[in-house]
């Protein structure tokens, strides 16, 4: 599998880029800015984008969907409970100084135990609500490997106090979904550096039990 992770923007999101080697079909992950630097990955691997999946609907992650779509075709997908943070893109965008993007489009919402897929490759999804309604993880178990958006961070979570935020609920995600992958999982958070489910489980201070 091929497997470019790509930080992107001022706030510096991990997009993934997703490869299936024989097909060269590929997904993109948190297309959030800087097109143009993941459009020369895709180029340099010969890959053909088949779906743009936004793990939620933060501008730092879909800042750049739409041009990425009008540049390959993809779908774009997407959690519908995030429909009102999509409305406040440009708001959003001007909390941290980026360029208003425009309106995004949701093709197809993706929900629990949906799949995404490029060519063999496929994926869970998991819905994982707390950092905002609509947050949802990609777990990859052939690969043991999980794309976790802002849901969980090594040594931290995502913040819940932005609009569509429920401490209780990432909690609630994290513990009943995200914990029950094996600890050998390699998660590849939305901002920072890689991790594993057995290394969080152990020692990220918002995941011990009292
Ligand atoms: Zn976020």
């Amino acid at each position: 599998m091929i497997h470019e992770i790509l930080p992107v923007g001022p706030l510096q999101c991990n997009c993934s880029i997703i490869g299936d080697e024989p097909s060269r079909e590929a997904m993109v992950i948190d297309p959030g800015d800087d097109i143009a630097d993941i459009l020369a990955l895709i180029q340099k691997h010969d890959l053909n984008v088949k779906q743009i999946v936004i793990t939620h609907a933060h501008i730092d992650h879909v800042g750049g969907a739409m041009k990425l779509r009008a540049a390959t075709g993809a779908p774009i997908l997407l959690n519908q409970n995030d429909s009102a943070l999509l409305k406040m893109l440009d708001l959003q965008a001007a909390w941290i100084g980026m360029a208003a993007p425009g309106k995004v489009d949701i093709d197809h919402s993706i929900g629990e135990l949906d799949k995404v897929q490029a060519g063999p490759l496929v994926a869970q999804v998991m819905h994982t609500p707390g950092h905002t309604e609509g947050s949802v993880c990609l777990y990859f178990p052939k690969q043991q490997k999980l794309i976790a958006g802002d849901t969980l961070f090594a040594g931290s979570i995502g913040r819940t106090d932005l609009p569509g935020g429920s401490f209780e609920k990432i909690i609630s995600s994290l513990h009943e979904k995200v914990l029950t992958l094996p600890d050998e999982t390699v998660v590849v958070p939305g901002h920072g550096p890689l991790t594993t489910i057995g290394e969080e489980r152990e020692s990220n201070p918002f995941l011990q039990k009292s």
